[in-house]
């Protein structure tokens, strides 16, 4: 189980080797995806709060990279943050996730991106529930919810 120490040593010094690697050119990506899908993944956009798809879905299932496929998060990890995003406790694998740090908006935050193509998903804190105690909050329009 991933807990707050391994995060900083991943943004820190190196992250772990993803299962593949999906490269693409903006131009590749704007023909793919969404609006939406593409504002989030390629350029670091955050949705609206509770306006999003997956805020209060709570049915099983798995949540996939919206860019590249890969499995990221199991719906039994997803618990209600009130934070008006879909949030997690824990990703699928320990090297599902890329994180960096992000000091923009003047927060010094971790940022989580999708570690197969580096789509950005959204931020982790410090302040989920036990026993990992991290918060994935993430934008739904990163993620596809594949029924369970
Ligand atoms: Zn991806």
């Amino acid at each position: 189980m991933l807990r707050w120490k391994d995060i900083l040593r991943y943004a820190k010094y190196s992250n772990p080797e993803p299962p593949r690697r999906v490269e693409k050119t903006a131009a590749e990506w704007w023909a793919q995806l969404t609006p939406a899908q593409y504002e989030v993944l390629r350029e670091q956009a955050t949705e609206p709060p509770y306006r999003n798809a997956y805020c209060r879905n709570y049915e099983p299932g798995v949540y996939a990279c919206a860019g590249c496929g890969s499995l990221l998060f199991d719906a039994t990890a997803k618990y209600h943050a009130i934070s008006g995003w879909p949030s997690f406790t824990q990703p699928v694998a320990k090297n599902a996730i890329w994180y960096g740090f992000d000091d923009s908006h003047y927060l010094q935050r971790i940022e989580a991106r999708c570690n197969v193509c580096e789509g950005h998903l959204g931020h982790v804190f410090p302040d989920g529930p036990a026993p990992s105690g991290l918060r994935y909050c993430l934008n739904s329009a990163s993620l596809v919810r594949l029924g369970g």
